[in-house]
């Protein structure tokens, strides 16, 4: 195949000849259910009609219209519509196509806030250890995950990281609010060490996506986050790429704490595979201060593109018309109880974890110790390979503050189904016996 993305997969796949709804079809006809949206991406199912309606009329108006010579219709829509979503005062929308711009963005125009207030010497972005923020250098730099960044260190500059709130690793309570304390007062340790004022920006996923497999912060970490950001004026941003547009059971992950940010990404559920599509939504005095001092130095050809925007507009709408953020909530406790279940047939089940349909479990060696399965295992390539197979696609990592910790997750798209979640439970099942059969584990 001449257009190979060469990634390091474990295995060739086949060629894909259509999707719909929950479903894929390879071109020899073989079913597959998307256990996770693609790379947690199509949040409303494969070839929605009423999405496919909308940018057919979209593309019969203009397909590209340049920021600098013309506003456009969706655009404009889709702006105010996503910042309706947005906590108050989040209202400014600039648009891009990727995760990645859109962290690219967000330390940008943090940093040009700092300059035009007079905060030159801020210029360091904090985050955490796993984590993941996108691949461009800007985004790896803030990205704490050494197999993808460590050949490319030397290209881009170090920023700081604190660990994650991994307390299920560390023999800690997550519902105890001293735990969400302990883990929050390693940004101030950090701030403190780096000096406060060369610090800008404090950049977090709300809850993990691929990097910590859908780590939930413990109780009053949000909070106690934001608290010490406004102390030592800090930006705070939430990397919402994975977990914006109802995958957590909240349009906006944000939702779930007392804890606004200044700053919010989005990219993947936002046109949900439909169109490559992103944005930062910002704090209005942000944008004023920047604009005010001759605008953002900052921008890419395709943002704003109206038939991408189209696209978004027509998921947003389908996602309040389904009611999809509730029935992440409903489905989502469903299917992590399930998912909990199988930790009484399966001993090297260590954790289940999520929120909402953003689920992942994690395989270890020992449960009691959280020792992870033997490296040369790959459980993260094979159990994927295996669940493929048998017609199931999730989605893995194999990462864990450094250790060898395999994690899966578990991610449909938000109209599933009690009856396809019963499907998505009998191929698990099926992949994990054939695993631990294998493994004799
Ligand atoms: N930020 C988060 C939280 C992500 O999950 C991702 C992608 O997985 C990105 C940023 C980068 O997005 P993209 O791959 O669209 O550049």
């Amino acid at each position: 195949m001449v257009s190979h993305l060469f990634y390091q997969t474990g295995s060739k796949r086949p060629v894909l000849a259509e999707a719909r709804g929950i479903y894929m079809w390879d071109v020899e006809g073989r079913r597959y259910l998307d256990g996770s949206s693609g790379a947690m991406v199509c949040n409303i199912g494969h070839s929605n009609p009423n999405v496919l309606a909308a940018m057919r009329r979209q593309m019969e108006k203009s397909t590209f219209g340049y920021r600098l010579h013309f506003e456009t219709e969706p655009s404009e829509h889709l702006a105010a519509k996503v910042a309706a979503h947005a906590p108050a005062g989040l209202e400014k929308v600039f648009f891009v196509s990727g995760g990645s711009e859109a962290v690219e963005s967000a330390i940008k125009i943090a940093r040009q806030y700092a300059t035009v207030t007079g905060q030159e010497k801020r210029w360091k972005v904090i985050s955490r250890l796993p984590s993941y923020h996108g691949c461009t250098l800007g985004a790896l730099a803030l990205t704490g995950y050494a197999p993808l960044t460590e050949p490319f260190a030397p290209m881009y500059r170090d920023m700081p990281k604190i660990p994650a709130p991994t307390a299920y690793l560390d023999g800690m309570d997550p519902a105890d609010p001293a735990t969400g304390l302990h883990y929050a007062n390693m940004l101030e340790e950090k701030i403190l060490a780096e000096g406060p004022e060369s610090v800008l920006a404090f950049i977090v996923e709300p809850v993990g996506g691929a990097s910590t497999g859908a780590l939930v912060p413990p109780s009053g970490y949000m909070e106690r986050i934001r608290d010490i950001c406004t102390q030592y004026g800090l930006l705070l941003i939430y990397d919402e790429v994975m977990t914006g547009g109802g995958r957590t059971g909240r349009f906006f992950a944000t939702d779930h704490w007392n804890a606004r940010p200044d700053i919010i990404t989005f990219s993947k559920g936002f046109a949900a595979g439909y169109s490559p599509l992103g944005a930062m939504i910002v704090d209005e005095p942000i944008v004023d201060a920047v604009i005010k001092s001759g605008g953002f130095l900052h921008g890419f050809t395709y943002a704003g593109n109206p038939l991408a925007c189209s696209a978004g507009v027509a998921v947003l709408e389908e996602i309040q018309r389904q009611d999809m953020v509730a029935n992440a909530t409903a489905m989502g406790t469903l299917l992590k109880a399930r998912l909990t279940s199988l930790m009484d047939r399966y001993p090297f089940i260590g954790d289940v974890r999520g929120e909402g349909l953003l689920l992942a479990f994690e395989l270890v060696a020992d449960r009691g110790t959280m020792e992870p399965l033997p490296r040369d295992m790959n459980a993260y390539l094979r159990l994927v390979d295996i669940a493929y197979a048998n017609g199931l696609i999730i989605y893995s990592r194999r990462t864990r503050n450094g250790l060898a910790g395999d994690h899966f997750l578990v991610c449909p798209p938000l109209i599933i189904t009690k009856e396809q979640i019963d499907q998505i439970m009998e191929m698990l099942v099926l992949s994990l016996d054939q695993f631990a059969k294998e493994n004799h584990l």
